[in-house]
């Protein structure tokens, strides 16, 4: 059973009815939705989510939909994996990856979208669509085509190869544009009011898909034990994620199905530190947390991290504030620490997510550093994308070690070469 009261306004808090709304009418604030959380507690348990399906509807009673089956791929409760060797490498003590590049059409998109789907088609909706920075894109056609839904999906026509196959492949109607996201998002905002009967996920339904986020904070605690971390590195594109994450964890403790551990005075039920990463060719987050800044200034995006390309991102102030109320920070990182930090975590770990990944590992190894992130802390990194999505990003720095003929001779010699075989290897080759 649902548990929403409806959609407020976060600005002014004006109380709205839980339909597709997604700004308010007096101050053209956005809308979040809200709960009965007091009927909500009464019916969650620890023991009745952890009977639930092996995906992220476990946690149905928190999330904004009614009853029905949902549209699902069976995202979420991907793998929460214990990172030593990368910790080791960071200087860092617990540190975990939440790897979320396993998830049905590998991103964390997938959770969200899963959400706006079920809620549009409970709204009645025919027609899914969204603007798209890639992932998105794939995430809605393939639910979509699942829930036997029409879908028009938007991207900038600069995307990645794979994003624009994989997303074509479930047959809906994508139309690639010529100029950035900002420009696609725009667009999208002036159809949304063209075609009200469409289900945009990004627009019209955006407070249910947020909503989504927040079982990127439920896995975590569950995963580890109905215990709250204390500090999380969240990739930051729309800033969405990272403030439906601390919403999360603040709804768990609200249940009291994790222990509250005494943040700060002014946010008792938000003990966990939350960080925020960016890439540098699109951080104005991070630009105004380094600036100590009270707004958020838009961007030209240019960065191979293309999920994370938002310039002008619609929860760019909300997430800055999440971060300082948590005592986390926002840090930035350069396309090239982004290849190397993808690198560093496939050899360690063995994931390979994609440049937003990359970005985020590449943010938490400068947070370590300089001791923002410390080795006394139980750490997450949330992993939001799959590597193979973005293979041009790596086409000029990784190859094979040698190409060889099929001799004994050419293996010792390739490997001689890379430094894998020494010179004594050598000599028992030659025997
Ligand atoms: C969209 C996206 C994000 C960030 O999402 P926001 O909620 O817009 O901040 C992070 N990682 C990946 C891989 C994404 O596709
Ligand atoms: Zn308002």
């Amino acid at each position: 059973m649902s548990h929403v009261r409806g959609l407020t306004c976060r600005e002014c808090g004006r109380a709205y009815a839980a339909e597709a709304l997604h700004a308010c009418e007096f101050c053209f604030g956005p809308l979040e939705v809200s709960y009965d959380y007091d009927e909500m507690a009464a019916a969650v348990s620890r023991e009745a989510i952890a009977a639930g399906p092996p995906n992220l509807w476990r946690y149905r009673e928190l999330l904004p939909v009614g009853e029905g089956d949902p549209v699902s791929l069976g995202a979420g409760f991907t793998p929460l994996v214990r990172a030593d060797r990368l910790a080791a490498e960071l200087g860092l003590g617990e540190l975990w990856v939440k790897d979320d590049t396993r998830n049905p059409t590998g991103s964390f998109k997938d959770r969200v979208v899963s959400v706006a789907l079920t809620k549009a088609r409970e709204l009645g909706f025919k027609v899914a669509a969204c603007a798209s920075t890639g992932n998105l894109a794939n995430s809605v056609a393939a639910h979509a085509a699942r829930a036997g839904l029409a879908s028009v999906v938007l991207v900038p026509s600069d995307l990645e190869r794979v994003k624009v196959l994989t997303t074509a492949v479930f047959g809906g109607q994508l139309l690639a544009v010529e100029g950035n996201y900002d420009d696609v998002n725009r667009l999208c905002a002036e159809l949304a009011s063209d075609y009200p009967d469409w289900a945009f996920v990004n627009v019209n339904v955006r407070p249910y898909y947020a909503e989504g986020s927040k079982t990127l904070a439920f896995e975590v605690a569950e995963q580890l034990g109905w215990r709250l971390p204390d500090h999380v590195v969240v990739p930051v594109a729309s800033g969405s994620q990272l403030t439906k994450i601390d919403k999360g964890f603040r709804e768990l403790v609200r249940l009291g199905l994790v222990a509250a551990r005494g943040g700060h005075e002014d946010d008792p039920a938000g003990p966990v530190r939350i960080s925020g990463a960016q890439p540098e060719g699109c951080s104005p987050v991070a630009t105004a947390f380094r600036a100590g800044a009270d707004h958020v200034r838009p961007v030209k995006p240019d960065t191979i991290a293309k999920s994370l390309a938002i310039g002008d991102p619609a929860d760019g102030w909300y997430a800055l504030e999440v971060v300082r109320r948590t005592g986390g920070a926002l840090g930035s990182v350069s396309d090239a620490e982004v290849l190397e930090a993808i690198r560093l975590l496939a050899r360690t770990e063995g994931i390979f997510a994609e440049t937003a990944g990359g970005v985020t590992i590449a943010t938490l190894a400068r947070l370590a550093r300089e001791g923002v992130v410390r080795d006394d802390e139980r750490v997450v990194v949330y992993v939001t994308g799959n590597g193979l999505k973005t293979v041009e990003a790596f086409s000029d720095t990784v190859a094979p070690t040698a190409t060889i003929r099929p001799r004994l001779d050419e293996v010792a010699e390739a490997l001689g070469r890379s430094g894998f075989l020494g010179a004594g290897d050598h000599e028992r080759e030659a025997r």
